[in-house]
């Protein structure tokens, strides 16, 4: 398990520091005693300082020795003058845990990673996230809402925890909670038009992402290809390579816009006989997001019905990502790929109460389809993470229970955070398009894509460098002005990644004073481009 930065309080002699350096095999979780700090596999980590504190030259500065648990001061200091070979037989006999110094300093020499994730190691949102948390005043970049979900939704979570049934507190269903599984059922069933099983139709999940994971798990084997559409969400290309599969990849190619007009998100479209080109009989799956992730792109029936088509001609799944499915705006309609032809029985449909109800971070999301597919998606759920968290699903559960008695109402949640995610969206189309960095105006999600080629002579040329030129731009941007986003290039493969590499990615789920200041941000940075 991988934890994040240790932090903790210094011991005294090192207490005029900041922060320290880790000591050798430091445990989350560690006691501190005095000068000394003690892990769970019975070794003490000592810090012999000068009193001085870490601002001192390195050579003084206080170092840390591990010990075994049980080893007084007394013998450490006879130990230490007995020279190294003695203290090495002396604190093996010591190690009442059984554990070896010598060993415990041997590098092991074979790989300690597995080969499933050699080149899928890095992760933009990891670099991204850490550069807007220093640096940002403005984060557009990550993708989550600043405001808060629905107050229905609140007080549901807040009743679960704190309500009369305290079963919600302890495990339910693994693979969903019974009023989870139960609305969403009927809730899907109606707008798929299909008489969905509760227990077998239905699986909950920690959010969308472990749905992808346990789809791409269950389906995908060594040698199968993954049809994926370019720009896509992240997580798709190294979830197939875990699996073994071999994504293979397809643009969405922007058209010209209407003279005079801006570009919207439907001008980038797949080419149909280049799509076809990617079918063969190692096709297993086409992932499909839409509503899309960076773009915006809200699939057309008949772009859907392409792919569907495909899917029927070639015998391929469709994983299908709708985790934007009530963003869309204008008056689009969001068409559900499952309920094309032919299409229910080889689709897994999945979605997220994170965007649904703007709550990323209870992490409940789901998958809806047929059993034949679903039954697999149970076996990696039941053998990874099992159970997801109960009091979120019963408020989710709730929640959509509210829903389905006002869906297609105006007063529906869902409806009203269209209206206003619209309104956001045209302020931050209406910023971009005076400060002179062109929107493309999406049509769902809470992404929209703006073009910096008019910025390009802001940002230094790092010569040399292989980086795309919209991360660069993006890191400048967030160091130099304060405004975090993403570069487009993140949502492409590596050998795709310079194709259109002059975007960057905003995040408009913001309060409108957020939107306001990254206004601000843009405006002035016009006027200093156009100088006194
Ligand atoms: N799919 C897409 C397209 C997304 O944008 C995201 C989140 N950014 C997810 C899946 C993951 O959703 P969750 O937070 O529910 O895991």
């Amino acid at each position: 398990m991988a934890f994040g930065p240790v932090r903790f309080s210094p011991p005294e002699c090192c207490s005029s520091a900041p922060t320290f350096p880790q000591p050798p095999r430091l445990l989350p979780g560690s006691q501190r005693s005095g000068r000394s700090l003690s892990d769970a596999q019975g070794w003490r980590h000592v810090c012999q300082g000068t009193g001085a504190g870490l601002l001192q030259p390195k050579a003084d500065r206080p170092r840390w020795v591990s010990v075994p648990v049980g080893v007084s001061s007394r013998s450490r200091g006879m130990l230490r003058r007995a020279g190294p070979s003695l203290r090495h037989v002396l604190l093996e006999r010591a190690n009442s845990a059984g554990h070896s110094l010598r060993f415990s300093k041997a590098k092991m020499s074979r790989p300690v990673q597995a080969r499933r994730l050699e080149g899928v190691d890095k992760n933009i949102w990891v670099e991204f996230v850490k550069l807007a948390t220093t640096h940002a005043t403005v984060n557009l970049g990550q993708g989550f809402p600043d405001f808060p979900p629905p107050d229905f939704l609140r007080e549901a979570f807040v009743r679960a925890v704190s309500g009369e049934n305290h079963m919600l507190h302890q495990y339910t269903r693994a693979f969903g909670h019974p009023p989870l599984v139960k609305i969403l059922a009927q809730f899907f069933g109606k707008l798929l038009g299909q008489e969905l099983d509760p227990l077998t139709n239905v699986m909950v999940t920690v959010g969308a992402y472990q749905a992808l994971f346990c789809c791409f798990q269950a389906l995908v084997d060594e040698g199968d290809e993954v049809i994926i559409i370019e720009p896509f969400f992240d997580c798709y290309e190294p979830m197939v390579k875990m699996a073994g599969g071999t994504p293979m990849f397809i643009p969405l190619r922007p058209k010209a816009p209407k003279a005079g007009q801006l570009m919207s998100s439907a001008d980038w479209q797949l080419d149909p006989a280049e799509l076809a080109s990617k079918f063969s009989k190692r096709t297993k799956a086409v992932v499909l997001n839409s509503p899309n992730n960076p773009l915006g792109k809200v699939f057309s029936r008949g772009e859907l019905e392409l792919i569907a088509d495909l899917c029927v001609k070639h015998d391929a799944l469709c994983i299908s990502d709708e985790v934007y499915e009530w963003l869309v705006y204008d008056g689009k309609e969001h068409v559900r790929i499952a309920s094309l032809p032919g299409m229910w029985d080889r689709t897994v449909s999945i979605g997220s109460a994170g965007k649904t109800f703007s709550a990323t971070g209870w992490k409940v999301g789901w998958t809806v389809g047929p059993t034949r597919l679903l039954q697999h998606l149970r076996t990696v759920h039941q053998n990874s993470v099992y159970h997801c968290a109960t009091a979120a699903q019963e408020a989710v559960a709730q929640g959509f229970q509210r829903e389905l008695e006002r869906l297609g109402q105006a007063d529906s949640y869902f409806a009203h955070l269209a209206r206003e995610l619209q309104g956001k969206r045209d302020r931050l189309v209406q910023s971009l398009d005076a400060a002179g960095m062109k929107p493309i105006v999406p049509e769902g999600t809470y992404f929209l894509v703006a073009d910096i080629s008019a910025f390009a002579s802001d940002v230094p040329n790092t010569t040399g460098s292989d980086e795309p030129y919209d991360s660069r731009f993006a890191k400048w941007m967030v160091k130099n002005k304060g405004l975090a986003a993403i570069p487009l290039s993140a949502f492409y493969s590596g050998p795709h990644k310079n194709d259109y590499s002059r975007f960057i990615r905003f995040c408009f789920a913001k309060e409108d004073a957020t939107l306001k200041a990254a206004n601000d941000i843009l405006q002035k940075w016009k006027r200093e481009k156009a100088g006194p």
